[in-house]
């Protein structure tokens, strides 16, 4: 994938970057600790239970998280195509869950 392919994004004055948007994050190592979910102000994840084999545990409509049965909570990427690649949520990441990574544009 060449530069020319990927998504570009620009600054207020018009200088150009290359995105790099959450692709991953890594559910053996995260700890459900909530701080990409703070930083981040695009709603692109959410915490959701997991059961030993780290399957997501369903929730029941009127069911809160906390009162779920499971192994423990972790992060997943909900709505990935709201993320706009600024890689805030890896910086304040304490176990360096996340895999980032340019993106092509859309043909
Ligand atoms: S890269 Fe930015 S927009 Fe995307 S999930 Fe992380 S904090 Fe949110
Ligand atoms: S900051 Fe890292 S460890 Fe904490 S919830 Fe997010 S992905 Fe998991």
């Amino acid at each position: 994938m060449s530069v020319a392919d990927v998504i570009i994004g620009t600054t207020r004055t018009g200088l150009e970057w290359i995105p790099r948007f959450a692709l991953e994050i890594d559910r053996e190592t995260c700890i459900g600790c909530g701080r990409c979910y703070k930083v981040c102000g695009r709603d692109v994840m959410k915490l959701v239970p997991v059961d030993g084999d780290g399957a997501i545990v369903a929730i029941g409509a009127d069911e809160d998280i906390d009162d779920v049965e499971c192994e423990k909570k972790v992060m997943v990427i909900h709505q990935p195509e709201f993320c706009i690649g600024c890689q805030a949520c890896s910086r304040v990441c304490p176990k360096d869950c996340y895999t980032h990574g340019p993106l092509p544009v859309a043909a």
